[in-house]
């Protein structure tokens, strides 16, 4: 990627050093962490949990927001990606929406972290969560991106930075909680709408690309195939293969690999908005 010309964003958070992580020097332990777990499990806000633990929980209110300092490549690549994405949704909301773009928050964290929608942990990958409109990723998944799934490469990196933000872009047009109310209603079309949800992100993650890269010629040659390579290698059959051998098409939540790979590049050839309609496409 071409990210010379591209200004940072700032709205990112970096909660590496004060955040609460396993073990270490942070706040919570590793035992807190677990009650928190268990409790969302019984349907008890982990945050209740936290606090009797630890006294209060970290709050947005009270959180430092802290801009992450100016001699971290890694940081400096993922306020640029993220600025991409402020520039290329605020122009797609005002010419094709003729809505205003609120940017979301993206939060640098380590181990784990409070969020609204309970506890964030590394484990769980990068994700989004509406409740706080702020993406959340611990920069490790970018080692495990390359290392484990063997999709290497910054334009993979930004790949899954634009699917996150693609999710804020459903929160901000009201279809996650559309596809909330009908998972409810029809739990059995759950983990299908799921999927529908998940290769929409992929799309608006490719139509980032595209407008992107026609704005400020952001793309060197090989980059579309870094992130394909990456949508490939996070597929769901691909991810299950991988752990255990076989594939189970009723669980998916994501999408297949080709499925993933076919809507970033739907997205990605059109860079129009209404191309990303997963929720009528009869075929996916
Ligand atoms: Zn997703």
């Amino acid at each position: 990627m071409r990210l010379d010309d591209s200004r940072e964003s700032e709205n990112v958070e970096d909660r590496r050093a004060s955040g609460p992580r396993f073990g270490g020097r942070g706040t919570i332990g590793i035992g807190t962490i677990v009650l928190a777990l268990v409790a969302m499990y019984f349907g008890v806000d982990p945050r209740v949990v936290l606090q009797m633990a630890e006294g209060p929980p970290v709050s947005e209110e009270q959180a430092p927001a802290t801009r992450p300092p100016a001699d971290d490549p890694q940081a400096r690549f993922v306020a640029k990606v993220l600025g991409e994405t402020e520039d290329t949704w605020g122009a797609v909301f005002q010419q094709d929406l003729n809505r205003r773009y609120v940017p979301p928050k993206l939060v640098l964290f380590r181990g784990a972290t409070p969020t609204a929608c309970g506890t964030g942990q590394t484990a769980m990958g990068p994700f989004y969560c509406p409740g706080d409109s702020k993406v959340y990723i611990d920069l490790a998944f970018f080692d495990e991106l390359r290392s484990r799934f063997k999709a290497p490469g910054d334009f993979a990196q930004a790949y899954v930075i634009a699917h996150e933000v693609g999710h804020h872009v459903q929160h901000l047009l009201g279809i996650s909680d559309q596809v909330d109310n009908l998972r409810r209603r029809n739990p059995s079309q759950a983990n299908a709408l799921s999927v529908r949800l998940e290769l929409q992100a992929d799309c608006f993650a490719g139509l980032w690309a595209q407008r992107a890269n026609s704005a400020r010629n952001i793309l060197e040659s090989g980059d579309v195939e870094e992130a394909l390579n990456a949508a490939t290698a996070i597929g769901d059959d691909r991810l299950q293969k991988q752990s255990q051998g076989y594939v189970v098409p009723d669980t998916f939540t994501h999408g297949t690999s080709a499925q993933r790979v076919r809507w970033f590049e739907r997205g990605f050839k059109s860079g129009d908005i209404r191309q990303c309609d997963t929720f009528s496409a009869t075929s996916l």
